[in-house]
């Protein structure tokens, strides 16, 4: 079908950000055309949540926000936030569910429901996707923005970078958007792997997979507490997993980048105090522990996986009466268990990864319309920008929150420079 190749906006990438970038911009009268480099729109939406589609939260907040300048996201939110967000895609046919203390999901407990539901409305406001475009470079003549790409030139008045990060390549982030940035003046950001499974040293893990167990994962960057979090920790054959694992990863990830010192401390008593813990251990021993060896005193405390990989570490044998376990002993076994070291040596990279930590730097961008410092008429969208979300629905809420204010001052900057060719469609 032969598509228009002008456009007042021209949005880049057809993912989360772009495509409701692309519908508020169209509410407003512009004339919108996405270019997308894979053959479909929306491809990471389908594997968000498990293919369940966390897409947003009740607990909102900048604590909820990570990257140079969290606060960044505070402009944006006040004008699209929860409410906002919950009413656009209720707008759209999406029925949420709030689960899980506040987890938002759709109803129909489908990924695909939010993709389908912005195509929809992509379609029913006369937006243009093209997907399978090779973008070769982009670049800002007189005035207007040139799109080079091996299906030919596309030209337009404004132009949104909605790339996305690096993470899941498969889904079509792949970190090319970068380029267009430095060809505009930006600076090159550094993109590590967030939201993603650690890389640990020490031999016991391998005893230890498929252990999973309530804790807190502390990180710690040369010796220093950098974060931490609680959650199920999952521990497997070649690390840690797990929630509380992927909330503190990004902070791995920019430290191994630096050739730092990481280390996660595993706390499997963490609603313990250091003494509380002690007594607890030495009751199991002394009192519990008449009649049964040291290993069958852990037994109801702990997964026997890691009761074992417990006792192993701290040199006490499985089969010595516990009650004959010294207090020095058992100290050491209280202590391990709230403070289990590993040597984080990796992540598993931006494939495993759910988002990118590091993108365009925030100090480049107007907080209050996403639009570049540095190119009128260039905004941004989404994981491209140096803001990552916890676990939980926050890089998706961000993904809409900066796609609704991208899109929507796009369509103001048209308006202002030049007559929009699309209509008000609300
Ligand atoms: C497995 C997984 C599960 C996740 N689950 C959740 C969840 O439940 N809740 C949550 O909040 N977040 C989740 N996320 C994170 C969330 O999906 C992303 O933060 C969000 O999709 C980012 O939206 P975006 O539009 O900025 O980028 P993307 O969704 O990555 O979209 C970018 C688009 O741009 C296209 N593109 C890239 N480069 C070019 C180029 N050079 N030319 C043309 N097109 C290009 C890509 O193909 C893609 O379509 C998950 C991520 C993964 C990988």
């Amino acid at each position: 079908m032969p598509m228009d190749k002008k456009a007042d906006i021209i949005i880049v990438g057809a993912g989360a950000s772009g495509l409701t970038a692309a519908i508020q911009a169209a509410r407003e009268g512009a004339g919108v055309l996405v270019l997308e480099h894979m053959e479909t729109a929306g491809k990471k939406i389908l594997s968000t949540g498990n293919g369940k589609c966390n897409f947003t939260n009740k607990k909102q907040g900048v604590a909820y926000y990570r990257g140079r300048n969290p606060a960044f996201v505070l402009p944006v939110m006040e004008q699209f936030g929860l409410e906002e967000t919950l009413r656009f895609f209720e707008g759209l046919g999406v029925a949420p569910k709030c689960m899980r203390g506040g987890y938002y999901y759709p109803a129909s407990g489908q990924a695909s429901a939010l993709r389908e539901t912005l195509l929809m409305e992509c379609r029913r406001l006369g937006v243009c996707i093209a997907c399978g475009i090779g973008i070769r470079s982009i670049e800002k003549e007189r005035g207007r923005f040139l799109f080079h790409t091996k299906q030919g030139l596309y030209e337009g008045k404004a132009c949104i970078l909605a790339t996305g990060g690096k993470a899941a390549k498969k889904t079509g982030s792949d970190g090319s958007g970068v380029a267009y940035l430095t060809e505009f003046g930006h600076r090159k950001p550094v993109l590590v792997p967030a939201l993603v499974q650690l890389q640990g040293k020490q031999g016991f893990l391998k005893e230890l997979a498929g252990v999973r167990i309530e804790g807190r994962v502390s990180l710690l960057v040369e010796g220093e507490k950098v974060s931490e979090d609680r959650g199920e920790i999952q521990l497997t054959a070649f690390g840690v997993s797990g929630i509380p694992a992927f909330q503190v990863s990004r902070y791995a990830s920019y430290a191994l980048w630096e050739g730092k010192a990481v280390t996660a401390r595993l706390d499997f008593l963490p609603e313990l105090e250091k003494g509380q813990a002690w007594d607890m251990m030495w009751k199991r021993f002394s009192v519990y522990g008449k009649g049964k060896t040291a290993e069958e005193a852990l037994v109801g405390l702990f997964p026997d996986k890691l009761n074992r990989s417990l006792l192993r570490e701290c040199g006490i044998p499985m089969e010595k009466p516990a009650v004959r376990c010294s207090k020095k002993e058992v100290g050491r076994l209280a202590v391990l268990a709230q403070c289990l070291s590993v040597d984080i040596i990796g992540t598993k990279g931006f494939d495993a990864a759910q988002a990118t930590a590091g993108g365009v730097d925030t100090r480049e961008i107007f907080p209050e319309t996403m639009e570049s410092r540095l190119v009128q008429g260039l905004f941004f969208a989404g994981e491209i920008m140096d803001i990552d979300g916890m676990c939980g629905g926050y890089n998706l809420q961000w993904a809409w929150s900066s796609g609704t204010v991208a899109g929507k001052s796009a369509a103001a900057y048209v308006e202002r420079v030049g007559n929009g060719t699309g209509n008000k469609k609300g």
